[in-house]
């Protein structure tokens, strides 16, 4: 069922997209060569809590840490580790969601930690503009092909693939919510778009094939030709007018 924010809800909602877009930031500022992937999440659960809020991750369907933090052809649901340690050349993308008060913010970025291949920075630029030309259609009216087209006819037109497998999601009491919000699809089809409904819409772009598998620890998604992918996302707003990134926080 697809839920339409009412205006204390959305309070709410603004929050937790604030406290989700800070938190990743915190985790950025910790990337660095030689820091394990483990003080990444650390810093950013102890950021989430200071927030007087909950990491939206932590025991999500049993997931072991606070944010998804997932190096180079890794695409999304890398379990932080002691033992994952970044390194200068890697791009690494960090997921944060945070619970504030019953309400989930859900947003995700690519960085890039020292000096990456050219493509590599291609690839999280694309991504990122992915994103932004896919949210231009975020609004009431539109469906969510306008969107998911937006995203794949500009990635397609640099030469790499969106991740059909995984999909963006409504997003409010629940961390996943209706509608399911593809990176692709068919202007003018899918949900239709109501002001106040939120929304993750978060482009997953491989360099290589589309195709991914997941790691034998049972989270962990793999492009499966072990080429680069990147991940962009932000919890918005839909309104009749321009679209609102809740976890934008600059
Ligand atoms: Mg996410
Ligand atoms: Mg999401």
């Amino acid at each position: 069922m697809i839920s339409i924010k009412n205006s204390e809800q959305l309070k709410l909602m603004r929050v937790a997209g604030r406290i989700t877009g800070e938190a990743l930031l915190v985790g950025a500022e910790a990337l660095r060569d030689g820091v394990s992937t483990k003080e990444i999440d650390r810093r950013i659960r102890a950021y989430i809590e200071k927030c007087g809020a909950r990491p939206s991750f932590l025991g999500y369907g049993g997931f072991p840490g606070s944010a998804c933090i997932s190096i180079n052809n890794e695409v999304i649901h890398g379990i932080p580790s002691d033992n994952r340690v970044v390194k200068d050349g890697d791009i690494v993308k960090i997921d944060v969601g945070a619970c504030y008060r019953g309400y989930h913010g859900d947003s995700a970025r690519t960085f890039a930690v020292g000096h990456v291949s050219e493509t590599a920075q291609k690839l999280i630029d694309v991504t990122r503009e992915g994103f932004y030309q896919g949210v231009g259609f975020a609004r009431a009216g539109n469906r969510v092909g306008d969107v998911g087209s937006a995203v794949e006819r500009y990635v397609a037109s640099n030469g790499f693939s969106v991740v059909r497998k995984y999909v963006g999601h409504g997003v409010g009491s629940d961390l996943h919510e209706d509608p399911e919000v593809p990176n692709f699809g068919t202007a003018g089809r899918g949900a239709r778009l109501y002001a106040g409904m939120t929304i993750a819409i978060e482009p997953m772009v491989n360099v290589g094939t589309a195709d991914v598998r997941v790691l034998k620890d049972g989270w962990t998604v793999l492009t499966a030709d072990g080429k680069l992918s990147a991940h962009y996302e932000h919890t918005v707003l839909i309104t009749d007018e321009e679209p609102i990134l809740l976890t934008d926080v600059g």
